[in-house]
C-alpha cells in the first residue's frame, strides 16, 4: 500500500562555525544533506579541514582539565538537565528535521526524541552517583580507588539513529566529566548538529563540547589517531569497526564499538501466533530495516512455517510505505541511493539462493518516484551457506529458515559471526531461559523486540562490539579507575 501527504515548503538550513556554538569547521567547501522521501535538499554544513580536527582536539584537551568540570558531579547534572529540557521544548521540530534527513516515520521520529531526552536524564542523575571505594590494605596503609573521566571522548556516529546513537554514547561521557568531541554521519548531519546547538549553558566551559563534520575517511580516521584523543565511542558498520580499532591501536586508545548485527528472531510453535507475527513484522520493518539490532533471520518451527509465513506475508503486502512525514506511514525510505542499490542486490542474492514470497522489488512510481523505497520482503528457504544469512542487509529483508528442535534454533541462533541481539517468542518459561541462556548475543527480548530502556546495557559478542552502552556499565566505560595510595607510617611524612 502507498501513503503519501502534500509537503509544507522547506527552507534548508544552513550550518556553519560562525553561528553554530560548537561547530569547528573552517572549509570553503560544504557538506549536503537530502531528504531521501523526496530528493529535497534537507541541509548544507561547512566541512571541516583537517586543521580543525587537531585544534577541535587541542581545545577539548585543554577542557578535559578544568576541575569544575571534571569534578563537579552536581554541576554536570545540571548542565544535562537543561538541555535535556531544551530539547524536550524543541522536540517537534526536530522530530520533523529528522524524518525530513533521515526518513523514518513522524512517529519514530517523535520516539527517538524522547528517547534523546531520557537518556540524557538518566545519565544526568548518575553524574552525582559515580563513585569509588576505599580499602584498609594493612596496618596503616589505606586505599581509594576513584573513578575518574578518561578525558578527551571522540564519538563516531552513525545515520540510522543519529539523534539516539549520538546522545546515547555522549551523555555518559559528559555525564563521567570528560570533554566530547562528535564527528555525525555524513548523511545526517543537521539533526545532530540541530540538538548539539542547544547544549549550550552558562555552566558549561568551552570546549567540553564540540562537533567535526566531514568523511570517516578523512576526518573520522583523523580524530582517531589524534593524540589529544584518549577514547573512541564509535557506532557504525562491523568493518569500519575493525579499522577504527587497528587506527587506535596505534596510540593504545579506549575503545567502545557498537556494530552491526544479523539477528536471529525466533518462534516457538507454542507461540502466540499474533503477537510473534506483529513482532517478527516490527523486527525487520521498523525504521526499514536499518536498525542494527533487526530481526533479520527468522527462525521459525516447522509445524507452523506456512501459516506463520503466509500471515506475515499477507501484511508485508499491507504496510503503507511512503513519506515519513504522512502520520499514516508505517515505513519510510532507505536513507540513499546507495544503500538502496545494496539492499537490492541483497535481494537478487536470495532470490538466487531462496524463494521470494513478498515484496522484492524497488518502489519507483508516484508517489515513490523521488525516493529510495524497497518493498519489505520476506524470503524463504534460503539456503544455509546463502550470503543472505551471514550477512547484514540493513534494509527491509527478511531471511527465514525453519527448525524442529530447541537444540536446532540454538545452532542456527548462533551460526552467525554477529551477536548482538535476539528474539524469542514461546509460552514456555523454561525454555525461553534455556534458550536466552545459550544464544550469543548481547539482547535477549522474550515475547517482545527493539525495546531499549536506559537503565539496561546494550552492545554486542561477537563481530558486533567491544564494550557496553547505556546502564551503568555504558557509563563506567567513560571513566578510568585510579588508586590512591596512603601509608600513614610517620616516617614517610
Ligand atoms: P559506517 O561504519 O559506514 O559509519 C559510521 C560512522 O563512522 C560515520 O560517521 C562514518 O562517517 C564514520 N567512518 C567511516 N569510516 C571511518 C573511518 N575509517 N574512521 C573513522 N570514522 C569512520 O556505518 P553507517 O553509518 O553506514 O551505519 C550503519 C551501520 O551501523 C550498520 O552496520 C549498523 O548495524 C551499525 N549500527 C550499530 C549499532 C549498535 O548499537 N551496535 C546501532 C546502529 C547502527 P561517514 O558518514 O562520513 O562515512
Amino acid at each position: 500500500m502507498v501513503s503519501s501527504v502534500t509537503r509544507a515548503a522547506w527552507q534548508p538550513l544552513d550550518f556553519d562555525s560562525r553561528s553554530h556554538p560548537v561547530l569547528i569547521a573552517s572549509a570553503g567547501d560544504e557538506l549536503e544533506s537530502y531528504d531521501p522521501a523526496t530528493g529535497e535538499l534537507v541541509a548544507k554544513v561547512q566541512l571541516s579541514t583537517a586543521d580543525d580536527v587537531s585544534r577541535t582536539c587541542e581545545i577539548a584537551r585543554r577542557a578535559a582539565h578544568i576541575g569544575g568540570w571534571r569534578n563537579d558531579g552536581a554541576r554536570r547534572a545540571r548542565v544535562l538537565f537543561r538541555w535535556a529540557e531544551r530539547i524536550r521544548a524543541d522536540s517537534e521540530r526536530l522530530a520533523e528535521l529528522l524524518t525530513r534527513e533521515q526518513g523514518k516515520t513522524i512517529g519514530q521520529a517523535r520516539g527517538e526524541v524522547a528517547s534523546c531526552i531520557n537518556m540524557i536524564e538518566y545519565n544526568a542523575g548518575l553524574a552525582r552517583a559515580i563513585y569509588g571505594r576505599s580499602m584498609a590494605l594493612k596496618e596503616g596503609v589505606h586505599g581509594v580507588v576513584l573513578r575518574e573521566p578518561v578525558g578527551v571522548v571522540a564519538a563516531i556516529t552513525p545515520w540510522n539513529y543519529p539523534l539516539n546513537l549520538t546522545i546515547r554514547a555522549i551523555a555518559p561521557a559528559l555525564a563521567a566529566g570528560n570533554a566530547v568531541i562528535v564527528k555525525p554521519a555524513s548523511l545526517t548531519p543537521a539533526i545532530v548538529l540541530s540538538a548539539l546547538s542547544l547544549i549550550g549553558d552558562d555552566e558549561l566551559p568551552e570546549g567540553i563540547v564540540s562537533a567535526v563534520v566531514g568523511p570517516g575517511s578523512t576526518v573520522g580516521e583523523r580524530l582517531v589517531t589524534d593524540p589529544n584523543v584518549d577514547m573512541i565511542a564509535f557506532t557504525g558498520d562491523s568493518s569500519t569497526g575493525v579499522n577504527v580499532m587497528k587506527s587506535a591501536a596505534e596510540g593504545l586508545k579506549k575503545v567502545s564499538l557498537e556494530l552491526g548485527g544479523k539477528s536471529p528472531n525466533i518462534v516457538f510453535a507454542d507461540a502466540n501466533l499474533e503477537k510473534a507475527i506483529a513482532g517478527a513484522e516490527n523486527a525487520i520493518f521498523s525504521a526499514a530495516g536499518q536498525i542494527c539490532t533487526a530481526g533479520s533471520r527468522l527462525l521459525v518451527e516447522d509445524s507452523i512455517h506456512d501459516e506463520f509465513i503466509d500471515r506475515m506475508a499477507a501484511r508485508a503486502k499491507d504496510l503503507r510505505i511512503g513519506d515519513g512525514l504522512d502520520p499514516s506511514t508505517e515505513m519510510g525510505p532507505l536513507v540513499s541511493a546507495d544503500q538502496k542499490r545494496t539492499v537490492l542486490d541483497y535481494i537478487e542474492i536470495g532470490r538466487r539462493d531462496g524463494t521470494v514470497v513478498a515484496g522484492g522489488v524497488a518502489l519507483e512510481d508516484a508517489p515513490h518516484d523521488r525516493g529510495h523505497f524497497v518493498a519489505p520482503t520476506i524470503i524463504t528457504d534460503v539456503a544455509p551457506d546463502s550470503r543472505l544469512l551471514a550477512e547484514e542487509v540493513f534494509g527491509p529483508v527478511l531471511a527465514v529458515q525453519t527448525f524442529s528442535s530447541e537444540e536446532e534454533a540454538v545452532e542456527l541462533a548462533n551460526a552467525t559471526t554477529f551477536g548482538l541481539a535476539c528474539g524469542l517468542w514461546t509460552s514456555n518459561l523454561d525454555r525461553a531461559w534455556r534458550v536466552g541462556r545459550a544464544v550469543e548475543a548481547g539482547t535477549i527480548w522474550i515475547n517482545t523486540y527493539h525495546h531499549f530502556y536506559a537503565e539496561t546495557e546494550v552492545g554486542g559478542f561477537k563481530r558486533s562490539g567491544v564494550g557496553r552502552q547505556q546502564g551503568i556499565e555504558g557509563l563506567l566505560e567513560f571513566t578510568e579507575t585510579k588508586h590512591l595510595n596512603f601509608d600513614s607510617n610517620p616516617t614517610l611524612w
